[in-house]
């Protein structure tokens, strides 16, 4: 047989073998490519239904844990440690800018009357109430914040002491003309107040909040609803 006789079908018969060859791999470039597409696929799904859900919950968790490390579950109101910070960065600002700051603390008159009288739960409103109010009729760049059981504090930004005094009264008259209505009852609440401004040498809160204090006692001795200037 003739050598040209022989190569024509080995030809044929490696030509052949070449695109059945081809043919695999591209097979197996297919195969290849849906798992890449399930496994991409899959990778989404996961950070979607389970990732996604998990990644909020968790940011929410913080949130949370956010609100209550600065804000009182009752009143909604700042806390005494919310108010502690922020009256420090107050001050920092005050005495960088010479910016006046005022303080007033508020107490509740009789307030054990009302627990006494209606029970904690309708004492628990009293508090809400008052809150609301405090937080309705100041600035939304006042700080507000709840610092005991009936015992509340205002901050007060770009303030003097006489700009403090008509705020506290106007809060006092305002809580004193709002009973609270519980119980088919309307239950008067009266506040007593003390104001002291804030000097701008004050290393911290403290010595304003120790002025404002003794005003309120005063404010207490001297037959209650009413405010007292440190
Ligand atoms: P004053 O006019 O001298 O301030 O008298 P007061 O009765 O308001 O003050 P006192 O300090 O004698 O009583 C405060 C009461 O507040 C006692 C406490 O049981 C109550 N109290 C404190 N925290 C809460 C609270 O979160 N909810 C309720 N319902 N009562 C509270
Ligand atoms: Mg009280
Ligand atoms: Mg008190």
């Amino acid at each position: 047989m003739a050598e040209s006789d022989l190569l024509a079908p080995l030809h044929n018969i490696v030509g052949q073998y070449e695109r059945e060859s081809l043919d695999k791999v591209n097979d197996l470039r297919l195969a290849q490519s849906v798992v890449l597409g399930i496994i991409i696929l899959t990778i989404l799904i996961e950070a979607f239904i389970i990732f996604r859900p998990m990644v909020d919950k968790v940011s929410r968790y913080a949130s949370k844990l956010q609100r209550d490390a600065n804000f009182d579950y009752l009143s909604g109101l700042l806390n005494r440690r919310a108010f502690q910070i922020i009256a420090q960065q107050s001050i920092g600002a005050g005495h960088r800018y010479n910016r006046q700051l005022s303080l007033i603390m508020l107490d509740i008159d009789f307030f054990k009357r009302i627990n006494d009288s209606y029970g904690h739960e309708v004492g628990d409103s009293a508090i809400k109430h008052v809150s609301n109010i405090l937080k309705a009729e100041s600035r939304e760049s006042d700080c507000v914040a709840r610092i005991g059981g009936e015992e509340f504090v205002l901050l007060l930004p770009d303030t003097d002491r006489d700009g403090a005094e008509k705020l506290a009264n106007k809060l006092r008259i305002k809580v004193s003309e709002s009973p609270l209505v519980a119980n088919n009852d309307e239950i008067e609440i009266t506040l007593s107040g003390g104001v002291a401004s804030v000097r701008l040498e004050d290393k911290n809160i403290e010595i304003a909040l120790s002025d404002a204090d003794e005003a309120l006692y005063r404010a207490k001795r001297n037959g209650r609803n009413q405010v007292q200037l440190a």
